[in-house]
């Protein structure tokens, strides 16, 4: 049992906007909320009754979080392993250490996927222009050369497409650690986002359909057009098997265009494709995590009616602001982020609708057009 009373505090390292969604979840349920994040103005700072202003790597700072928190979780999963097992085993930290030290290697996480049994795109650990020449001499062209560590939304990705980027690859070898898989000509992404509370109940939410631009999730559409819940539901069972999730956990998939299905990574915290069940679903993902968390019981997921789910990226933004609130059926979330970057995800929209195929026709001219 890791129930907590009311008005106990629950702390979170990290504070974007899944740390801020987190918290409204929290604090919406009776909770107290404490707030670990490097920049001064996290969006989650508002949402927090203390807010600790400190590097990831500060471990007295974390400390102190973990002191003044009688609960502790992360929305930012790339922390660093002997500060993690020290919390873990010092403080109430239920997700443990392990599973997202896994997870936070690209190479030890698709390891892990493929000693579960789920089918993974072939893929090779490369030290050197060599070694990665020969993954393609094997497995032919295009390929992705990713970062092992620290990359997302497609940060510290390469794709390379011809002999001819394969001989001009300059891949910095000695700043990083690196591995190359298979590019696939994607027929869908799928993703389906799981929640597993400390003694074990284990719901599912819908299976999402995802499109990515640029390697950032565009748009998601829940449930997916595509029904692969029982394929993706198996795959996620064999991971469960192999690693030890608590709270809510997303697996992503690529399905290339012979129908196959592959575990592309894992999440161990809220993710973006799973923000629709904010509004869709009788429980949403925050919710669901804090509840996995403190060991209440979770309902079982029902969705009310299909969405679709937008990102808003710094260009949408800009196209988008001043319409933004005349769409009385767009749930708007604006995460409160200061410094708007082209491609740095700014908020998202959530639709419910009876017609899919035509609300995303509507919704291509705004995003598209503005109008
Ligand atoms: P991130 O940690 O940035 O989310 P991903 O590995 O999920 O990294 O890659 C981001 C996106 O890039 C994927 O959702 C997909 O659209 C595209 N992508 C990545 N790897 C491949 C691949 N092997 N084949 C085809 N598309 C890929
Ligand atoms: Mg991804």
């Amino acid at each position: 049992m890791n129930s907590i009373r009311l008005g106990g505090t629950i702390g979170i390292i990290g504070g974007g906007q899944l740390g801020k969604m987190l918290a409204q979840s929290a604090l919406r349920m009776g909770y107290r909320v404490a707030i670990l994040d490097p920049s001064g103005d996290a969006p989650a700072k508002a949402t927090c009754h203390t807010f600790i202003h400190a590097p990831f790597s500060d471990f007295d700072a974390l400390k102190h979080l973990c002191e003044i928190s009688d609960i502790v979780t992360y929305e930012f999963e790339n922390i660093d392993a002997h500060i993690l097992r020290t919390l873990v085993h010092d403080y109430n930290v239920p997700q443990g250490a392990e599973t997202v030290l896994t997870l936070q290697n690209r190479d030890l996480e698709k390891t892990a996927i493929a000693e579960s049994g789920a089918d993974i795109v072939p893929y090779g650990k490369i030290e050197d222009g060599d070694a990665l020449k020969g993954f393609v001499r094997e497995h032919g062209l295009p390929v992705i050369v990713k970062t092992t560590t620290g990359g997302y939304d497609g940060k510290g990705q390469m794709v390379i497409e011809s002999e001819a980027e394969l001989a001009e690859m300059n891949i910095p070898f000695d700043e990083a650690e690196w591995v190359v898989e298979k590019y696939l000509h994607l027929e869908r992404e799928v993703s389906l986002t799981t929640a597993r509370s400390t003694s074990g109940q284990v719901i599912h939410f819908p299976l999402q359909e995802n499109l990515h631009k640029n390697q950032i999730l565009y748009r998601t559409i829940a449930p997916s057009r595509i029904d692969y819940e029982e394929e993706a539901k198996q795959a996620v069972g064999k991971i469960m098997e192999a690693m030890h999730f608590v709270g809510v956990f997303t697996v992503e998939f690529f399905i290339d265009q012979d129908g196959r299905l592959y575990v592309n990574e894992i999440a161990p915290r809220p993710h973006n494709s799973a923000h629709h069940t904010i509004e869709s679903c009788s429980i949403s993902q925050f919710d669901a995590h804090i509840l996995a968390l403190l060991d209440h019981p979770m309902p079982e997921v029902r969705q009310h009616q299909q969405a679709i789910m937008m990102n808003l990226l710094g260009d949408d933004l800009d196209r988008l602001e001043d319409t933004l609130f005349s769409q009385p059926d767009w749930h708007v979330h604006v995460y409160g982020k200061t410094g708007r970057k082209p491609a740095r995800k700014m908020g998202h929209v959530t639709l419910l609708t009876d017609d899919v195929e035509a609300t995303l026709g509507h919704l291509e001219q705004k995003f598209i057009k503005g109008v």
